[in-house]
């Protein structure tokens, strides 16, 4: 028998391909007929990085992507409330601005390669625990096969986790009333080279910009990418279709007028995504053998750049834990893996959930205070330590605790 992962995003694929590398049986389910390597620009962390390395594909990654040494967020009035170095963290660290659909057309290069079964368009409804294993269902009753184990990957808006918890614990996931629209841009000659860019008026508007690098199947030769993100309220959300181009861009260049070059190139609305996050809590996040990895166990809002990097991680831990108990039941390796994440993941939920409203709301004392305080207390060295080590994904907790994530479970014996 194998083990069934539901959903082929960063966490799914990353997690089919760590077991597959360890040799278990695996079986993919993707409810996208014709999956496409595409979606806005990410931050791989120091975390993330670390990871693809393990797995031999941080060189693909950097192949494609940019180099990003530093983040710099100031507000209109100029400013500084984040001015963060990852060399502050580690000499050698940097970020990764990335085209996701780099992130995943080399996962999904290394799923076919390891000959994983990958069912396209195939939606799972449930699933019916039975003696001899796990049994899915799909639309309309259809019967998807029994399985020694199954991993919920199925992202943010998950409907399959309520499942999971359903009489003996409990599931929130809150959408932010805020999302953003975005769109990856070339960089235009000329235009400065920029590292990670914000610029905030308050939190009612935030302006970034992420160099990311070209995409995915591009010449090595090709323009590469800038990832501009525009926060706004679910409410503000505009119909594309009839969205004045013109119009939309004047607030964005009001706030950082050189960026004005860089929106020559959006030309149709059409270039620009909407993007919609939840912030999840669930728990527990297993339940015999099913678990719940990636954004469908915990979810967050974009602002600390860490939800593929966690995906990552997940599948790292797994394949770690499955290593070390390669004989154990899957029950038990699964409430191995969850111990093992809970610091991590604990850490970053409620940091996410301290700081988005400090960047993504109505609020006006909070961005105040933000204002006034994070730019020169940031800069002292304990806070600006802690800052960037929050930013490369590797705190474990507010005062100290470290992820180690050295000990790579695909190495060979
Ligand atoms: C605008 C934006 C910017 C972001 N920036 C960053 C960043 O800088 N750094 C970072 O680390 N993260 C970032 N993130 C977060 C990151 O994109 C997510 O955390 C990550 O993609 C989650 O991966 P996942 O596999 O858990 O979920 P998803 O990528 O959502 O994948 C879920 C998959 O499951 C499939 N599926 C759903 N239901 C079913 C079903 N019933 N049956 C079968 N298949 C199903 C879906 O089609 C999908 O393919 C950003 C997110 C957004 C929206």
């Amino acid at each position: 028998m194998s083990v069934a992962v539901v959903g082929a995003g960063v966490a799914g694929t990353a997690a089919a391909i760590g077991l597959a590398q360890l040799g278990v049986p695996v079986t993919v389910f993707e409810t996208v007929a014709d999956p496409q390597p595409i979606g806005a620009g990410l931050l791989l962390q120091p975390t993330g990085q670390q990871v693809l390395a393990h797995l031999g594909l941080l060189d693909g990654a950097l192949a494609h992507g940019a180099r990003l040494d530093r983040l710099h967020g100031d507000t209109a009035s100029g400013r500084t409330v984040l001015h963060l170095r990852y060399s502050r963290f580690a000499p050698e660290a940097y970020g990764l601005g990335l085209q996701r659909g780099v992130l995943m057309g080399l996962l999904w290069q290394r799923l076919r390669a390891l000959g994983v079964p990958w069912h396209c368009g195939a939606t799972v409804t449930g699933w019916t625990d039975t003696p001899e294993g796990v049994r899915l269902h799909g639309e309309g009753g259809a019967d998807l096969g029994r399985f020694e184990a199954v991993l919920l990957a199925d992202g943010s808006f998950s409907r399959l986790r309520s499942q999971l918890v359903a009489g003996h614990g409990r599931v929130r996931a809150d959408p932010f009333p805020w999302g953003a629209l975005w769109t990856v841009l070339p960089a235009p000659t000329g235009f400065p080279a920029i590292e990670l860019r914000q610029r905030f008026r308050g939190a009612r508007q935030m302006l970034g910009l992420m160099p990311v690098g070209r995409a995915w199947g591009s010449d090595a030769g090709s323009a590469p990418g800038i990832n501009l993100f525009w926060s706004l309220p679910l409410a503000e959300m505009p119909d594309l279709d009839r969205l004045d181009l013109a119009a939309w861009k004047r607030p964005l260049v009001e706030l950082l007028p050189w960026v004005s070059p860089l929106l020559d190139g959006l030309t149709d609305a059409h270039q620009l995504r909407p993007a919609r996050y939840a912030d999840v809590r669930l728990h527990p996040t297993h339940r015999g053998a099913v678990l719940a990895i990636g954004d469908a166990a915990h979810g967050m809002s974009p602002q600390l750049g860490q939800g593929a990097n966690m995906a990552l991680i997940d599948a790292q831990v797994l394949a770690q834990t499955r290593r070390a108990h390669p004989q154990a039941p899957w029950p038990e390796l699964l409430a191995r893996f969850a111990q093992a994440r809970r610091a991590h993941l604990r850490y970053y939920g409620q940091a996410s959930r301290w700081l988005t409203p400090m960047f993504q709301s109505h609020q006006r004392l909070l961005p105040a205070l933000r204002d006034a305080l994070m730019g020169p207390v940031g800069q002292l060295p304990w806070f600006h330590g802690q800052n960037v080590a929050t930013l490369s994904g590797m705190k474990t907790g507010w005062l100290w605790g470290r992820l180690d994530l050295s000990n790579n479970p695909w190495s060979p014996p």
